[in-house]
């Protein structure tokens, strides 16, 4: 019996897999097609052979197959696919756990510390001294410049009460909200946006801790405490805390955000920990979650950590990260836009907006 001939060329419905499969390894090599795609020789053939051109080289003196060179690897050709399918996969959980980092607030407008220019660029002041994130988001910045210190983050704790959360937040809410089992917030956000945009506190870990909580920074006796009595006065040009800075209400002496900072011994883990119980409680009874990973960079790994750990435990990925995405990645869906963007292109699939001519009986 013979095989119908496969589509060949860059019509074929396969191609962009193929491309996909192609670039993340780096190998061309047709068995590797094959196993990959569950297809035949002769497919697999006709599917390297369309590459070329495309992301392939053929060396002839050697008869072998090379990545082009300097071809842009930013481009993603699959993203509309990708963000069908992610709204499959959404729509058809029965729990979630949104996985957020810093990337996921920068829609709402809140500054992108990403490097020390970005970190400069928000704080013009402490570029002046030199004064890097790492050195002023810590316990001895508090010590040595406590007007400083509370300078940005008082500055801080008045962006963030200002600032709105993104409509991205309120549709992961309503997404989490129709599925069974529901959905939990795994954040390294210390802005308290997901409490802000009506999620519910029983729900949400702050792995970093909260710019809404204060310590003593001496921990004389454990206690967390709210913000809600602090309006700090910024002079925001020098970075400055110009009223009474928070004290401890049990020892006097200075209070901190309840943040965990960089070589940071005296963070006060305690609410972090009760949090993580919950959502531990919480995951031991959910099967499979799907993780919305967004926003969640390198530098700062806890949240990838994190998400790295429940796709090994078998619980489908989804990356929205617009500067580091692996867009070839085939393991998981990885979308190289913003947060809101992503997740508004998503929820259009999900209402069906995004996708009018969509026959059903051929989604699988
Ligand atoms: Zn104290």
């Amino acid at each position: 019996m013979t095989q119908p001939t496969p589509p060949a060329g860059r019509s074929d419905p396969l191609y962009l897999h193929a491309r996909q499969l192609v670039l993340f390894h780096g190998d061309a090599r047709i068995a590797r097609l094959q196993r990959a795609l569950r297809i035949g020789h002769q497919h697999a053939t006709a599917l390297r052979d369309a590459l070329c051109g495309d992301i392939l080289e053929y060396h002839a003196h050697d008869a072998s197959w090379h990545i082009a060179k300097g071809m842009d690897m930013t481009h993603d050709p699959l993203v509309d696919h990708k963000l069908a399918q992610a709204a499959e996969w959404i729509g058809n959980a029965t729990c979630m756990v949104v996985a957020a980092g810093a990337g996921m607030g920068i829609d709402s407008g809140l500054p992108d510390f990403r490097g020390d220019n970005g970190f400069w660029r928000a704080y013009p002041a402490l570029g002046r001294q030199g004064l890097r994130f790492e050195s002023i988001a810590s316990p001895q910045a508090f010590e040595k410049h406590p007007a400083t210190a509370w300078g940005f983050y008082g500055h801080r704790l008045n962006l963030y009460r200002a600032t709105t959360p993104h409509a991205g937040f309120g549709l992961l809410r309503r997404w989490g909200q129709r599925m069974p089992q529901g959905c939990f917030v795994f954040t390294s956000n210390v802005d308290g946006h997901f409490q802000k945009a009506g999620y519910p506190t029983a729900r949400i870990y702050e792995c970093h801790g909260s710019i809404h909580r204060l310590q003593c920074t001496a921990n004389c006796s454990g206690e967390i405490w709210p913000t809600a009595d602090l309006h700090p006065q910024v002079d925001e040009a020098a970075c400055l805390l110009q009223s009474a800075p928070p004290r401890c209400p049990k020892c006097g002496a200075l209070a901190r955000p309840n943040i965990l900072m960089f070589d940071d011994w005296q963070w006060n883990d305690a609410r972090s920990q009760q949090q993580r119980m919950l959502l531990d409680m919480w995951l031991d009874s959910a099967q499979a979650p799907v993780v919305i990973e967004i926003g969640a960079g390198r530098a700062v790994a806890t949240v990838r950590r994190f998400s790295q750990r429940m796709q090994q435990r078998g619980s489908p990925l989804i990356r929205i990260n617009l500067h580091e995405a692996n867009i070839h990645n085939p393991h998981a869906i990885e979308i190289s836009l913003g947060a809101k963007e992503a997740l508004e292109r998503i929820d259009q699939h999900l209402t069906g907006a995004g996708n009018p001519g969509q026959d059903k009986s051929q989604a699988d």
